[in-house]
């Protein structure tokens, strides 16, 4: 992200790209002009939201215009450095390491996976869906010589703190975390901790707890 989005609220930063999506459909189809209700709608963010986060982007929606999506996808793209391929790695090549090397991250963005790690020798050398899989003794080199700057870790947690503190040594800035392990890591980077098990004990709680639906998190 550039600059510019210092000055927009974290809350706000993590629904642009939901935004940016659904207005690059809208370009796709040829619309020109949407309005926070329909936003709303396609997004299931309330259009109070979309108004104050639009704000934040300098688009001004005009009553019964709306807002212009040429703009606005103008000024994603800027803003979610869309121009710039962000390089990314994976770490652990297990079944949910496996599967995001099988999703294809090009579809949504402009991110994509370029090499895999692994301490497994069976699994060094091989490549799921053109991604070479590397071993574990390459990692820091690699990272640097491609400047990956988004690993994704899809390790067991005992790994994953000591394979954190062999990236802090590349130009790595953010790493998505899919193990249950609670990470150290230097203010340069970023963590977003994604524990699949807790996320799906979360919704069953809240099932249960709130039934009609009336908290959302
Ligand atoms: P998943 O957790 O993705 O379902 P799994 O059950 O197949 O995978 P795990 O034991 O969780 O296997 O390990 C995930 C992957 O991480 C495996 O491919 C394993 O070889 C790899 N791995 C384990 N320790 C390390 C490490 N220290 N460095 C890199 N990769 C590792």
């Amino acid at each position: 992200m550039n600059e510019e989005t210092t000055k927009i609220p974290q809350a706000t930063a993590k629904r642009l790209p939901l935004y940016y999506r659904f207005l690059k459909n809208l370009h796709a189809s040829g619309k020109q002009r949407v309005s926070s209700a329909e936003l709303s709608e396609a997004v299931k963010v309330d259009s109070a939201t979309i108004r104050r986060d639009f704000s934040y982007f300098g688009a001004l929606g005009k009553k019964g215009y709306g807002y212009n999506v040429n703009y606005l996808l103008t000024f994603f793209r800027k803003t979610l450095d869309q121009d710039e391929l962000s390089k990314v790695a994976l770490i652990g090549v297990g079944n949910l390491g496996t599967a995001f090397l099988n999703y294809n991250f090009l579809k949504n963005n402009n991110t994509k996976i370029e090499m895999a790690f692994d301490v497994d020798k069976g699994k060094v050398g091989q490549e799921i869906c053109g991604v070479r899989i590397y071993d574990m003794e390459e990692l820091e080199e690699r990272l640097r010589d491609e400047d990956v700057t988004v690993a994704i870790l899809t390790v067991p947690a005992g790994a994953a703190q000591t394979i954190t503190d062999r990236i802090k040594q590349t130009n790595v800035k953010g790493i998505m975390n899919f193990s249950p392990a609670r990470l150290n890591v230097p203010p340069s980077i970023r963590v977003h901790h994604i524990d699949l098990a807790v996320e799906l004990q979360s919704l069953i709680y809240f099932l249960k707890n709130y039934p009609n639906g009336d908290t959302e998190i």
